[in-house]
């Protein structure tokens, strides 16, 4: 695939140097990809979450994925995958109903 150009807050990048992110409800990261393996939110989503169902459910419950810069991936979704953020972890009754 061809490097692609996208803009993120006013600054131009090269796609491959970002990060897909699937957000939650609560603005904690479940997922990460890099920039260069999906074109639009929707096709990051489906990389990330194969099943449709899956993908529905997380949509309906206020999940979203964001292309991210390495600078903003840094700020807002490291400590995520680190397991040191402070974003309140979803109830159990929020992510099985
Ligand atoms: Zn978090």
């Amino acid at each position: 695939m061809p490097d692609l150009l996208v803009q993120i807050g006013g600054e131009t990048l090269s796609l491959r140097s970002c990060h897909w992110v699937l957000f939650g409800p609560n603005d904690c990261a479940y997922g990460s990809e890099y920039g260069d393996g999906a074109v639009d939110a929707e096709q990051a989503h489906k990389n990330l979450r194969p099943y449709k169902r899956d993908r529905d459910r997380e949509t309906k419950q206020g999940y979203r994925i964001e292309l991210l810069s390495k600078t903003q991936w840094q700020d807002q979704a490291a400590a995520c995958f680190y397991g040191t953020c402070t974003h309140q972890p979803l109830r159990r009754a929020a992510v099985t109903r």
